[in-house]
């Protein structure tokens, strides 16, 4: 496995917080694995979801900003 350099290392995370969408069927919630520190999150929609996930980034999480 290559060494990736920083920049390309943040693309690749950026882009995998939104990506890592997934729509759990039995729980009937959305549910998103935070690239930033592996934080889990759910929401009742997408919307909500982004909500959530910026305010995490924002606020709670040290990791990002
Ligand atoms: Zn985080």
């Amino acid at each position: 496995m290559e060494i990736p350099d920083p920049f390309q290392t943040f693309v690749a995370k950026k882009y995998a917080n939104s990506k890592g969408l997934v729509y759990d069927f039995f729980a009937k919630e959305w549910y998103l694995k935070t690239a930033c520190c592996g934080e889990e999150l759910y929401a009742p929609n997408k919307k909500t979801m982004t909500k959530i996930r910026l305010y995490h980034t924002r606020n709670e999480c040290l990791g990002g900003y």
